[in-house]
């Protein structure tokens, strides 16, 4: 049997297990998804022993997505977001990935939008916001981020291509012009609140948003109302989970399955 699993804490109500289990399920694979919550001073002991054990693979999620990048052979855009989120043990030393941008990227593509040589305003400079813009700019977009701290956004722009930095006072003009508006910000999350006022938006939008509880934001539910295209949360937890599933198996994973999975639990759980 494979072993795969989650590392993280706390991981008590995460989806990807049934996400995952699902997926295996339908594929027939021999294998679990489980997940573990080892203390931070433990993280080295941790993937040393998980390669010992054989486990096959595991996800990374808060607080740990920094701290194992010194204990695994990252990739290149890994590295430059700063952040793991897939460790795979299929080779001697284990290689750390970050899913999360793919994952982003796909859940827009699925959804008809795109994203070369458009101008996309990414809303927050947290770890979902570094994903983002790294991926949204390798893609080809022109890449605004706009954040409550702006120095952070700056210092995320200088590392990201083309990209320009900005408070959430430049809001109004960016979105103007932008094809692709992004919240990564944690504004909306178990709250009524939204990142950006509803007049700033338009129906020449695409609307993402990486909050997933719930699934239809205030931010979304402003921006179907003035007729733009608008892709919940949960389809980048989807395709991140995808982009992870596929690289540790080799095959192509069951979208349709794991989709069916995470949303019948997140439509189920309220934490
Ligand atoms: P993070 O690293 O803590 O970053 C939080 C971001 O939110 C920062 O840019 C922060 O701005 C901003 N922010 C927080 N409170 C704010 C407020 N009241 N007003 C304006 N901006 C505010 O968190 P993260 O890991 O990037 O996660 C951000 C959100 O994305 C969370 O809701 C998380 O669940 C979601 N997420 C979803 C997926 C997915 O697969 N769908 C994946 C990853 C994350 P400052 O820099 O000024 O503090």
């Amino acid at each position: 049997m494979d072993v795969y699993g989650l590392l993280g804490n706390p991981v008590g109500h995460s989806l990807s297990p049934p996400m995952h289990e699902a997926g295996y399920e339908e594929l027939g694979l021999d294998a679990r998804y489980v997940t573990f919550e080892p203390d931070r001073s433990a993280i080295e002991g941790a993937i040393e022993g998980a390669a010992a054990l054989g486990i096959a693979g595991l996800n990374v999620t808060i607080p740990f997505k920094q701290d194992v990048m010194d204990h695994v052979e990252a990739d290149e855009l890994a590295r430059r977001i700063g952040a793991v989120n897939t460790i795979d043990f299929s080779d001697e030393t284990p290689t750390g990935h970050n899913t999360d941008a793919a994952g982003a990227l796909r859940a827009l593509r699925e959804h008809d939008v795109t994203v070369a040589d458009r101008q996309a305003v990414v809303v927050g400079a947290g770890g979902a916001g570094r994903a983002i813009a790294f991926g949204l700019a390798d893609a080809g977009a022109t890449v605004s981020i706009a954040n409550r701290t702006a120095s952070t956004a700056h210092d995320l722009a200088a590392e990201v291509p083309d990209a320009t930095g900005h408070g959430l006072d430049a809001l109004p003009s960016l979105i103007a012009d932008a094809d692709i508006l992004l919240n990564a910000t944690s504004v909306g999350m178990e709250s009524d609140e939204t990142p950006v006022p509803a007049d700033l938006l338009h129906g020449n939008l695409a609307v993402f948003d990486a909050v997933y509880r719930p699934l239809e934001t205030r931010l979304l539910s402003d921006a179907a109302a003035v007729g733009a295209t608008t892709v919940d949360g949960a389809w980048m937890l989807l395709y991140q989970g995808v982009e992870a599933f596929e690289l540790w198996t080799g095959r192509d994973a069951p979208v349709e399955t794991m989709n069916t999975a995470l949303r019948s639990r997140l439509s189920s759980t309220h934490d």
